[in-house]
């Protein structure tokens, strides 16, 4: 583990394109833009309109990719591609997406960001009746399903396939003749449809859009279909029971701050959730900080709010990769400090105000406010742009385990005390939503905040909630 190590990780990214000669490299580009959801691995995967040609590995996208294997796999006109976080089904080779199925008569290619609730039932089912798996990963149960329905019309196929899964699911779908966008009916993870020229583009952020010249069309709505081929964009659904939520977490940490979620900017909603703690929870303080990358934003707007000058306290060393030697325990516990350093030129002798999105194990925090006070700082007042996480997430977040959250166990004065704050305050859950924005006439202003709440938008089957989590279903 690093010193400063990530404690919620993302869930992977889906790009596609439809009608463009450079459509492998530019789904490399846009893959490459969304890394931050996923380093573990990545593939592509071309049409030319006769066969699918795919490449993938573990790894990150540069890893994976170079020059010749781009040239070799660029042979068509449309492509998808994904990055992988692994929360479900293991990280080994045969799990990196897209997967691809190939028959006689047709082949298939899926991407999927996001997770099934009920994967696992599903999945015995399919064995019953004979389906054979090759990866472990939730996805292989929407081709199977697909595969499996499969008569003359392969769109309905999907959709009936679509009808019957449960939970967080962004698809890109590829198959010789069209691409097919997907969203689950509650929307719990963002897709956004793009134009470049005449090609079409999906992807998980609208910054994939922006790295390739895109412009960014709108959002596929929850429970929609888009399927896209040379006539152009069609619009179905496969459901008419949607309710919007998309994850809250979107906003306050997973996207880049350069993305629009449903027309709202991420820095701009991250600012805000800042400006709303501010209100909330103003403190005596002489700096302001955020816990680089995903905190700085809500920490400028808590500066902004409060009028403490907003400084950089603490750096962020760009170049700790996943190749990089870890320290040993030993030179852990002197305070080898890998990712994050504070300076001490700003924080030494001052009060500080630590602005953070999340606190999920709070050991990141104990040692951040740790190396803060190390650095010279006299008072470490934590603020948390987010309500306590308090329950497990099974959209894809790995925080699938509720022994792993502080807050699901201990008071905010016990956390406060276990981080070693002076002072320790999260964002309400109405000020969450206030902050971000988004339609109030919409049910929680259409966010899943279930991490926060214990109120999942999706019905959760009993193999998908550990034992002893029961008790915390509400
Ligand atoms: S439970 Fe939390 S992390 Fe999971 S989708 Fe909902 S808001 Fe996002």
């Amino acid at each position: 583990m690093h010193y400063v190590d990530r404690e919620l990780n993302e869930e992977c990214a889906v790009f596609g394109i439809w009608g463009h000669e450079n459509a492998a490299k530019l789904t490399y580009y846009g893959l490459h833009s969304m890394q931050h959801r996923g380093q573990e691995g990545a593939g592509i995967c071309v049409s030319d309109g006769k066969h699918l040609y795919d490449h993938k590995g573990l790894g990150l996208v540069n890893d994976v990719f170079n020059h010749d294997i781009l040239d070799t796999i660029n042979k068509g006109k449309a492509a998808i591609g994904h990055v992988r976080y692994s929360t479900q089904g293991g990280n080994s080779y045969a799990n990196v997406q897209p997967l691809v199925f190939r028959s006689q008569k047709d082949s298939l290619s899926i991407a999927h960001n996001g997770n099934l609730v009920n994967a696992h039932k599903l999945k015995g089912e399919l064995e019953e009746r004979g389906s054979i798996f090759q990866t472990t990963s939730d996805t292989e149960v929407i081709a199977h399903l697909i595969k499996r329905d499969f008569a003359d019309n392969f769109i309905e196929s999907v959709k009936h396939a679509l009808s019957v899964i449960k939970g967080a699911y962004a698809l890109a779908m590829l198959n010789e003749h069209e691409m097919i966008a997907a969203l689950d009916p509650n929307g719990l993870r963002p897709l956004s449809l793009g134009k470049l020229g005449d090609a079409w583009v999906i992807a998980s952020e609208t910054c994939a859009f922006d790295i390739i010249g895109a412009t960014y069309v709108r959002d596929v709505n929850p429970g929609e279909i888009l399927i896209i081929n040379d006539d152009g964009v069609r619009s179905d659904f496969f459901t008419t029971h949607s309710e919007p939520a998309i994850c809250s977490m979107e906003y306050i940490y997973f996207s880049r701050p350069d993305s629009n979620i449903q027309g709202i900017n991420v820095h701009a909603a991250r600012k805000n959730l800042g400006r709303k703690l501010a209100q909330e929870a103003p403190v005596e303080a002489d700096v302001v900080t955020g816990v680089p990358d995903s905190s700085i934003s809500a920490a400028i707007g808590y500066a902004e709010a409060t009028g403490i000058p907003y400084e950089l306290g603490m750096i962020k060393n760009r170049y700790v990769g996943r190749t990089f030697i870890q320290p040993s325990q030993e030179l852990r516990e002197q305070g080898v400090k890998m990712k994050l350093s504070p300076v001490r030129a700003i924080v030494e002798g001052k009060r500080v105000v630590m602005v953070d999105d999340s606190i999920v194990r709070g050991t990141t925090s104990r040692r951040i406010v740790g190396m803060l006070r190390e650095a010279g700082a006299t008072e470490v007042h934590v603020r948390i742009s987010s309500p306590p996480i308090t329950h497990p997430c099974f959209y894809g977040i790995d925080t699938s385990t509720s022994s792993e959250l502080i807050a699901s166990t201990h008071s905010v004065e016990d956390i406060r005390k276990e981080i070693g704050a002076d002072s320790l305050v999260f964002l309400s859950v109405d000020g969450l939503q206030e902050a971000i924005g988004r339609n109030p006439a919409l049910k929680n202003c259409g966010q899943c905040m279930a991490c926060f709440t214990g109120k999942y938008p999706t019905e959760i089957y009993p193999d998908t909630v550990l034992p002893h989590e029961k008790e915390l279903l509400v």
